[in-house]
């Protein structure tokens, strides 16, 4: 019989199908084609792109020219707009205000031919502290309450088809819904325990090592028990911390490490799979009525990769749950290594 399981962190109800026979060649993807045609984000070509915000570049180069290994740039067509106020207004019975936000591209490497999880260590490193310095920047506009960083591999999750590997970064006036889901279950949690809700299911993970796909000395990853899609993975640092930006100098390292350990696993397990991947951190704490105070003991942050091998139907939408039709513990073992 199938299962409906209940996630922990957000109430969201997936049918878990029931099977043992799961061959992840069912899933398997042609690997995508990466365009020919001009590409803003080589190295080069750095004139063609809005200036550069931030980038980590070999001792000597300039701004804007080549010499980079990571480099951060506005989005050229955004979504939001960093110019402005916000302008809060109520118009007939709907909330509404400007467009206001950042929305940059993190150019991975400068070359158009690599992937992320064909990078070194330490050039994904590079990625991951790109990120937090961009965090820590847009912390200081104080019209900002959330950083949300994401990434699109394969045109099927979303990618651009120039192909250069990209992450994307926006910061949003309002912490998104999905975030906040989490974000009171957590503090309920906390309030009814006192101690963080993912630390418990951590310690469950490692434990039964059911769903556990890879581990090194500060990080974990895993099957999530009530994952939505096939071969969901999450990855959580196993120490507790609410806010991505304060990661130590070693765990950006091992983090880089299990990140590429995983994503070579799914390439190799299902050929290189479109997935969209995704930080899920706490929002700027922002002294506001009403706010609690225990976010940053009751909030873990962590990663999501979901691999986009099955589509969305109309019961996914119209329900909020999902069906997944491989079960987590399946799918942890066809990754392992
Ligand atoms: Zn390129
Ligand atoms: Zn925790």
């Amino acid at each position: 019989m199938s299962q409906m399981r209940k996630d922990v962190f957000t109430g969201r109800w997936v049918i878990t199908a029931e099977t043992t026979t799961v061959r992840p060649s069912d899933f398997h993807f042609k690997k995508f084609a990466r365009e020919t045609t001009f590409c803003p984000f080589c190295e080069t070509n750095e004139a063609s792109t809005p200036p550069e915000v931030f980038a980590i570049r070999k001792p000597g180069s300039s701004p804007n020219r080549p010499g980079w290994s990571v480099r951060v740039v506005p989005n050229s067509n955004p979504r939001l707009r960093i110019e402005g106020e916000l302008g809060r207004r109520a118009e007939e019975f709907h909330d509404l205000m400007n467009g206001v936000g950042a929305h940059e591209i993190i150019a991975e490497t400068p070359r158009h031919d690599r992937s992320l999880h064909e990078l070194e260590i330490l050039e994904i490193s590079d990625v991951i502290r790109a990120y937090v310095a961009r965090m820590v920047d847009l912390e200081g506009d104080k019209r900002m309450r959330y950083v949300l960083i994401f990434k699109n591999h394969g045109e099927e999750a979303g990618a651009h088809t120039i192909g250069h590997s990209i992450s994307q970064l926006m910061a949003l006036p309002v912490t998104p819904g999905a975030v906040k889901t989490k974000l009171i279950t957590a503090r309920d949690y906390f309030a009814l325990k006192e101690r963080c809700i993912y630390c418990d299911v951590l310690q469950q993970e490692l434990k039964g090592r059911k769903r556990l796909i890879a581990e090194n000395e500060d990080f974990l990853a895993f099957a999530p028990f009530a994952s939505r899609f096939p071969f969901e993975m999450a990855v959580f640092p196993k120490s507790h911390n609410s806010a991505f930006s304060r990661i130590s100098a070693g765990q950006v390292e091992s983090l880089a490490q299990i990140l590429r350990d995983v994503l070579r696993r799914l390439d190799h397990t299902l050929g290189g799979p479109p997935y969209n991947l995704s930080l899920q951190d706490r929002p700027f704490l922002r002294p506001r009525a009403g706010y609690w105070n225990t976010i940053d003991e009751d909030f873990h942050w962590h990663l999501e990769i979901l691999p986009q091998v099955v589509r969305i139907t109309g019961f996914e939408w119209a329900s909020g749950f999902f069906y997944n039709p491989v079960p987590p513990e399946i799918a942890a073992r066809c990754l392992l290594p």
